[in-house]
């Protein structure tokens, strides 16, 4: 059997991605089954290239070992689609040749507004087909919904349930058309993914019949979410791997928790969880991040791996900055305890955190960076300082009063300089503190009320 994970590097990997991964990977271990990465990289604008050396890093760290990867070549790549383009073109017109597909000229907005007609009238927001006998050679494809439905075994879906969707535009395929294509030609057997995911199903067992294909088993699986039972997306739940660490918490306790989910079980490690895993039996409800719990097996895996805390602390600086991080400090300082003191700025913690004072002012400006920071590609103190005083003019607050403000971010006032500290510390810890501080703040206010 051959199953994937299938990232896209649009941003860093969160406990829902992870979760996912972890169940393909014990799945394969257990049933000695290949798992293949695949880097779902055609979203070009929104892709990043150290996301995707970060997501080889976070899979090294949480020991899921890939048989292929656009590292580790097998029969069936390339294994990123950006270099797969040729292999969708051919496909696509193969596609509109057996008359799978059809050319849309709708404009954005029509599409829009007629999705938002049928949410308003509680159907689902699909394409009306409009454009689906006009016969056109060019604009977008789109899917054809045959007027009978899809069937998925005897189990059927209405016509106007599945969307037309759009599996190519603007010269490249979308990931509905991507992704079909891709696990056919991998030989993917089992997809295990999320349960977000299901209502694409009928589109891409219809994609998979137009084209003879033979259809992938697929499961899906139940969602990780906060503890309004929101997908994770937002605040505090945003926090990725990267931003668990900086938090403290170790990849072994990440590892862990995710498994002891899956299999209901306190166990180390993917091999010794394949013994008691079972598809089967996964939890069928949404399954709410239980952080006190993560806390505490973070705990015990400190107890037992005592030995590993300096590799902790060297991660906590980012290994290539120690010694600039003593460097700064040492040159700043008249007695060796002041080192200690200028250190802080690396141990940051959100409890030590004052709220009283911080304004609406505040409250919106590190909002707006929280976006603005996210957007970076280059973290350094150029680009940085470019960034502030384009907000700083924005906001009618002049620089020194906005770099103030940010020494929140950076444990209070000290000697260091804010831009040193950012670089040091990196982007995504300044992100996660961030959002740290307004999920506090937020708390805070909303008790008050
Ligand atoms: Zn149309």
């Amino acid at each position: 059997m051959r199953l994937r994970i299938a990232p896209s590097p649009t941003g860093m990997l969160h406990l829902g991605n992870l979760y996912s991964i972890i169940v393909n990977a014990i799945f394969c271990s257990k049933y000695n089954s290949k798992l293949i990465l695949r880097i779902e990289d055609t979203d070009s604008q929104r892709n990043k290239f150290n996301v995707i050396e970060g997501i080889y890093n976070v899979l090294d760290k949480i020991k899921i070992n890939v048989d292929e990867s656009p590292k580790r070549l097998g029969l069936y790549g390339p294994y990123k689609q950006s270099e797969r383009l040729h292999i969708y073109k051919f496909y696509i017109n193969k596609l509109l040749k057996v008359g799978g597909a059809f050319y849309c000229r709708c404009s954005f907005k029509r599409v829009n507004i007629l999705k938002k007609i049928n949410l308003t009238l509680g159907e689902y927001p699909t394409y009306d087909g409009k454009c689906l006998n006009c016969k056109y050679s060019t604009g977008k494809i789109r899917l054809k919904v045959p007027r009978i439905g899809v069937y998925i075994g005897n189990y059927k879906t209405k016509w106007s349930n599945v969307d037309m969707q759009v599996l190519w535009n603007n010269s490249k395929p979308t990931f509905h058309f991507a992704n079909v294509i891709d696990d056919q030609l991998m030989k993917i057997s089992h997809v295990i993914r999320g349960r977000d995911w299901l209502p694409s199903l009928p589109k891409q067992v219809l994609i998979n019949n137009y084209l003879g294909f033979k259809t992938p088993k697929y499961y899906h699986i139940p969602l990780i979410c906060d503890k309004n039972n929101l997908k994770l997306s937002k605040r505090f739940n945003d926090i990725d791997f990267n931003g668990l660490i900086s938090l403290g918490i170790v990849s072994e306790a990440i590892l862990r928790y995710l498994i002891s989910i899956v299999v209901d079980d306190d166990v180390n490690n993917i091999s010794e969880a394949a013994f008691s895993f079972n598809l089967g039996r996964l939890k069928q409800q949404s399954i709410q991040i239980d952080q006190k719990r993560l806390i505490v097996i973070n705990g015990i895996c400190l107890s037992e791996f005592i030995c590993d805390i300096n590799g902790f602390l060297n991660s906590l600086i980012q290994e290539r900055n120690i010694n600039r991080v003593i460097v700064l400090c040492t040159k700043k300082s008249l007695i060796l305890h002041d080192i200690y003191k200028l250190m802080c700025f690396i141990f940051w913690n959100y409890k030590m955190v004052k709220m009283i004072y911080m304004s609406s002012i505040e409250y919106l400006l590190l909002n707006m960076l929280l976006v603005e920071y996210k957007k970076q590609t280059d973290w350094s103190e150029f680009n940085l300082k470019k960034l502030h005083e384009k907000l700083s003019r924005y906001l009618g607050l002049n620089i020194r009063t906005f770099c103030t403000i940010l020494t929140i971010v950076i444990g209070g006032r000290n000697n260091i300089s804010l831009y040193d500290a950012y670089v040091i510390i990196g982007q995504a810890s300044v992100i996660t503190r961030i959002s740290l501080i307004l999920e506090k703040w937020y708390h805070q206010s909303n008790q008050h009320i």
